[in-house]
This record gives structure tokens, sequence and C-alpha cells, in this order.
């Protein structure tokens, strides 16, 4: 086991809205590449962040997307999505919505209903997967992943637990089904507990620290809402929470191919770009109401 050192940590940018109903910070690509943290293309974050009450939920309307999926996930507050390929539905807090946009898709997602009336404290990640090219034109798809499927391994001694949405942690698999090899982790840990995780070195490495603070290899601290990078010169990290700690943990074997990206297509070349264009344009992305 050698240790993996951290490239940066960033803190949270000035926040934008996406739609009317994500207050988010973006982290990825954020001041990296898409090629550096290949294979997540786009990580958003809506720290916490209190929405009045509304009878009119806030949201995202109809838009497209081809070449990768889209992953998100709940810590508070609930969404509600549909898509062009009859996927759909509501995930509240803990639960992960992982939809295959693949061939292509028109998605809109929007706060519940019966949530926005009453409103309160939303928080949620936006993660995009890139897919490789050989499934970039393959079918939709769409998962609903509750938090009660998920893997959840006690960590010794009851200083807490991490929570394995996809991938494998110890032997124990997550209920996503991925084209390539993700890990994507919810590592709750106590104050003052601490633990070890290991991922092949050349895995792209990433940590959000979505509630409370760690210090990370016994010598950084990521501070709440702050995201870190690892280099690719070890495999093993250490996390000890300073404070009870929620960390989400993202390792992914990188797809290693041409990235061609523009807005809500991620393809490999100019070319397939232009026809996703088209084929949006006339209609080929199929059709979802308002
Ligand atoms: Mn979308």
């Amino acid at each position: 086991m050698k240790t993996r050192s951290i490239e940066k940590i960033v803190k949270p940018g000035t926040p934008h809205f996406v739609g009317d109903g994500f207050r988010v910070h973006n982290f990825i690509p954020g001041s990296s590449s898409m090629q550096r943290m290949d294979p997540f293309i786009m990580l958003d974050y809506n720290s916490k962040y209190n929405f009045p009450p509304t009878d009119k939920p806030k949201g995202v309307g109809v838009h497209p997307h081809r070449g990768f999926e889209t992953v998100t996930i709940a810590y508070k507050g609930r969404v509600e999505h549909g898509d062009s390929a009859g996927g759909g539905g509501i995930i509240g807090e803990g639960d992960v919505q992982w939809m295959t946009a693949a061939s292509g898709v028109l998605h809109k997602e929007f706060h519940e209903t019966e949530w926005s009336k009453t409103g309160g404290e939303f928080q949620m990640v936006q993660l995009w997967v890139n897919l490789p090219a050989k499934d970039k034109m393959s079918s939709p798809k769409y998962q609903a992943i509750t938090n009660a499927e998920m893997a959840k391994i006690q960590l010794p001694d009851g200083v807490g637990e991490v929570e394995v949405i996809a991938g494998e942690y110890k032997g124990n698999k997550g209920p996503a089904s991925t084209f390539s090899p993700v890990n994507m982790f919810n590592v709750k840990l106590k104050k003052g507990a601490k633990t070890q995780l290991t991922f092949p070195a050349h895995y792209t490495t990433a940590i959000l620290a979505v509630e409370g603070s760690v210090k990370v290899n016994e010598s950084n601290n990521v501070l709440e809402n702050h995201f870190a990078l690892f280099k690719n010169d070890g495999d093993t990290i250490t996390l000890e929470a300073l404070e009870d700690a929620v960390i989400l943990v993202l390792s992914g074997e990188p797809l290693n191919e041409p990235i061609a990206a523009h807005g809500p297509f991620v393809m490999n070349t100019k070319q397939e770009l232009i026809e996703a264009f088209q084929d949006f344009n006339t209609g080929k992305f199929g059709y979802l109401e308002d």
C-alpha cells in the first residue's frame, strides 16, 4: 500500500443556477479538464440551500443528453425526473437516480411537487459519467436506486459505515450497473473516526465533503463543501473525520478515449457532435412533455 497524495483541494466557487431549481458549485471539470477527470466529466454540487415553499416546482425543463450517464445523488430534498425513453421517478434523501442517456434522451428534472409546497433544505450532487465509445449509441436506460438497496458496510467499533452506490468495497458490490469500472461511495464517519480506502493507482480519484470536514492522509484538511482530487501516485487514501462527516468518494478507471463535448452532448469526435445536434433538431431524441 502506498499513499495516494492530494493533487489539489478546491473550495466551492461562486454558485450558479441550473434552471431555477439547482444552485450549484461546479467542481468537474472546474479548474481541471474532462481528460484529467476521465471518466467523470461533470460534477455540479448543490450545497445546502433553502428553497421557499411554492406551488410551481422549480427545476430544469426539457433538455437533451447524448453520450454519457447522469447520476443524481439526493442528500436533502426530493426531485422528480422524466425522460423521453420512459424512465423517470422520484428520488429522496439518500437515493440515487442513474440515467444512461447513451444514444439520446430528452430529460426534465424538477423538485418534487409535494416537497415544493413545503420547501426546505435542498442538497444534491449531479455527476456525469462518460460512456466508452462502443456504448455511446446504446439504448437509454434508467436505474432508480433507493438508499435501502445500497450495500452498507459497518466500520469496526461502530465508527461509521461505507455506503456503496456503485463499484465494490471489501467484496460488497453496489447496486448501480456501470459501463466501465466506477466506484461511488458515501463514507459516513463519526468525529475522530479514521478509515482507509484503496483503489488502483491509475483510477481517477476524488472526494467531496458533503457533510463535515476530514483530515486526509494525516496532513491536509478538506473542509465541508470542498472537493479534493488525488494524484495517481499511490493506491491508498486515509480519511479522518474532524467532526461527524459524510464524504462522497469517486474512483473510476479512465476510458482514455478522445472527448468532444458541447453542452449536453459528449462524444468522441466533432463529427459525432454535429450529428447529435442534427438528430436533436430533427426530433430523433423522441418526445417529452413540458
Ligand atoms: Mn438532465
